[in-house]
């Protein structure tokens, strides 16, 4: 299966979770044995390809593609959370949202200095929340340079925020 028989296989689901926002969904894509086999094949293939020494996934629809991802590769998965989930000193990072603010943390032992971490989650919008994610991958002595995505919304321009904060960026459908 192509990107774009994937494609096929994530739903558009409109008004949430407020109206007039139309929300991809990929319930239906980790739902077909095939369609989230060949994701994981087509990432798993761009992770190898930047030479990833782990792979750094957000809670929590990254954690699906994310630690798949490691462990086809036999790499660590480094989990980035939700507030108060980790029962360890962590590090945080607060940032804004299109409406409000949030907050991810990471146990920074997770992290040996200089490990080359690839991010991964379901999709990149604004991208806020894979520049915070890579900016507290980055306190905690990673280097940041490779982001995998199964979606892009190009109109929202995260990729390309990304990328300027020196973060190539690969995804597999728009
Ligand atoms: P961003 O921070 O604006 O780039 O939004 C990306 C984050 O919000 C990711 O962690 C996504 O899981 C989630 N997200 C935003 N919009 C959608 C959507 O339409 N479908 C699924 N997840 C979304």
């Amino acid at each position: 299966m192509t990107p774009d028989d994937l494609k096929q296989l994530v739903r558009t689901i409109p008004d949430f979770p407020q109206p007039g926002i139309l929300f991809r969904d990929i319930t239906t894509l980790i739902g077909h044995g095939t369609g989230f086999a060949r994701s994981i094949d087509h990432l798993a293939e761009r992770a190898a390809a930047c030479a990833a020494d782990a792979i750094g996934g957000m809670e929590a629809r990254g954690f699906i593609f994310g630690a798949a991802v490691a462990a086809r590769l036999g790499l660590g998965f480094v989990p980035v959370r939700k507030p108060g989930k980790l029962p360890v000193p962590t590090l945080g990072i607060d940032y804004a949202l299109e409406y409000g603010a949030d907050r991810l943390e990471i146990d920074p032992t997770a992290i040996s200095p200089g490990q080359r971490v690839v991010i991964i989650d379901d999709l990149i919008a604004t991208g806020g929340t894979a520049l915070a994610a890579t900016a507290l991958l980055r306190q905690a002595g990673a280097c940041v340079d490779h982001a995998l995505f199964a979606i892009d919304l190009p109109d929202l321009g995260g990729a390309d925020r990304l990328r300027a904060a020196g973060v190539a960026v690969s995804t597999l459908m728009a």
